[in-house]
C-alpha cells in the first residue's frame, strides 16, 4: 500500500517575479520563468478559497506563494498583503532573493516606497559573504548588493531578518559574515542558520553538508542561531530511527497548486470543493509507484551517512531520487 496523503490545505502558486540570478541552492525549478497570468486574477481566486474555507472549511490552511523572488510592483505588493490580511498576518518583510539590480536614487527610491507601503524590512538569505556567497547565489556583487539594502533600510529604521547557510565552504566565514552583519544600523528582527534543503538545485551538494562531527563541535556563536524547531540537524543514521517511528502514518500536506494562464479558466469554473478534491487525488496518485517508508529505507537507507539534514523530509528525498534513478518511478508531487 503506498503510503497515505492527507491535504491539510491548498497553497497556490504564481511564477509573477522571476529571479534575476540563479542560485546554486535553488529549491525552485526554473527561477527564471513568468507565467502571463496578471497578478489580479490569481488574487481573486485566492480571496474565493479564503471565502470557501472561512464559510465551509476552517480546518483548512491557505497559504500562497508569489514568487519566485519578491521584485513586485506596487499592486502586486498591495495584493500580496492583502492576501496575507486573509490569513490574519501583516506583510511586512520582503525577501531580498533574486531581486534586480537597482542603483543610487532608483535603490532608495524602491525601498523608501515599500516602507510607505508599511514594509518594515528586508529578509536577507546569505550562504557565507564576499565571493563564497557570490559564487552560491550565481551572481558577482551580489553580497555587497543585498548588505548594501540592508544599510540603506536600516538607516531609515526599517528592521533585518536573516538566514544564514551552514555548508562546509560557509562554516569558515561565519564569525566574519556575523561581524559584518552586526555592523549594520537597524533592528535586527530575526537571524537564523541552516543547512540547505535536499531538494531542488541544492540536491546535488551533498559534499558541502556538515557532518555530525561539525554539528557537534559548532561554536556557540553559531549553534544558538540554530532554529527552535528545526535545530537538531539530524545525519542520516539518526533520522532513520525517528523515521521509522512514524512510517505507517499518513502524510500531511499542504497541496501545492501552480496557478498560470494555462489553468485558470478552469480554476475560476470549478467549485472550491472539487479543486481541492482532485489536487488530493493528484498527489495520492503520485504516490501510486513509491513504496511504503519503511520498504523505502530498507533499500535505499543508508545507517552509514553522518552528514546532517534538517528535516526527515530531505532524507526521504534523497531515497526518492535512488528510487528514480534505479526504477524510473516519478517522483511525487511535493
Ligand atoms: S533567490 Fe531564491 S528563488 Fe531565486 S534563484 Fe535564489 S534561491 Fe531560487
Amino acid at each position: 500500500m503506498p503510503r497515505e496523503i492527507l491535504g491539510k490545505g491548498l497553497r497556490f502558486s504564481l511564477r509573477h517575479a522571476p529571479c534575476a540570478h540563479i542560485c546554486r541552492y535553488c529549491l525552485i525549478s526554473e527561477s527564471r520563468k513568468k507565467s502571463a497570468l496578471p497578478f489580479s486574477r490569481f488574487e481573486a481566486l485566492v480571496h474565493r478559497f479564503h471565502d470557501w474555507r472561512q464559510a465551509e472549511r476552517p480546518d483548512l490552511e491557505i497559504g500562497v506563494f508569489v514568487g519566485p523572488s519578491f521584485d513586485y510592483d506596487m499592486e502586486t505588493l498591495r495584493g500580496v498583503g492583502r492576501l496575507r490580511e486573509r490569513r490574519g498576518g501583516k506583510f511586512r518583510f520582503v525577501n531580498l532573493g533574486g531581486l534586480r539590480i537597482r542603483r543610487d536614487d532608483e535603490l532608495v527610491d524602491w525601498i523608501e516606497e515599500r516602507r510607505a507601503l508599511g514594509i518594515v524590512g528586508f529578509h536577507t538569505s546569505l550562504a557565507g559573504c564576499g565571493e563564497v556567497h557570490d559564487r552560491w547565489n550565481g551572481r558577482a556583487g551580489d553580497f555587497d548588493y543585498q548588505t548594501e539594502i540592508l544599510r540603506l533600510a536600516g538607516e531609515r529604521g526599517m528592521a533585518r531578518q536573516e538566514k544564514l547557510f551552514l555548508t562546509k565552504n560557509t562554516l569558515p566565514l561565519f564569525d566574519r559574515l556575523l561581524d559584518i552583519l552586526d555592523a549594520l544600523p537597524g533592528e535586527l528582527h530575526g537571524r537564523s542558520a541552516s543547512p540547505f534543503f535536499y531538494a531542488g538545485l541544492a540536491s546535488r551538494y551533498e559534499d558541502e553538508r556538515l557532518t555530525e562531527d561539525d554539528r557537534d563541535a559548532l561554536p556557540e556563536r553559531i549553534n544558538e542561531l540554530r532554529p527552535g524547531k528545526f535545530g537538531n540537524w539530524l545525519s542520516e543514521r539518526e533520522w532513520i530511527p525517528v523515521m521509522l517511528e512514524s512510517a505507517d502514518k499518513p502524510r500531511r500536506l499542504q497541496l501545492k497548486l501552480d496557478v498560470d494562464e494555462t489553468n485558470i479558466d478552469y480554476l475560476e469554473r470549478a467549485s472550491c470543493e472539487e479543486i481541492f478534491a482532485t489536487r488530493a487525488r493528484e498527489y495520492q496518485e503520485s504516490y501510486r509507484d513509491v513504496p511504503p517508508l519503511d520498504e523505502l529505507c530498507a533499500r535505499y537507507g543508508d545507517p552509514a551517512n553522518r552528514r546532517v539534514y534538517q528535516m526527515s523530509r530531505d532524507v526521504e528525498g534523497r531515497w526518492l531520487d535512488m528510487l528514480h534513478r534505479e526504477t524510473g518511478a516519478a517522483k511525487p508531487i511535493d
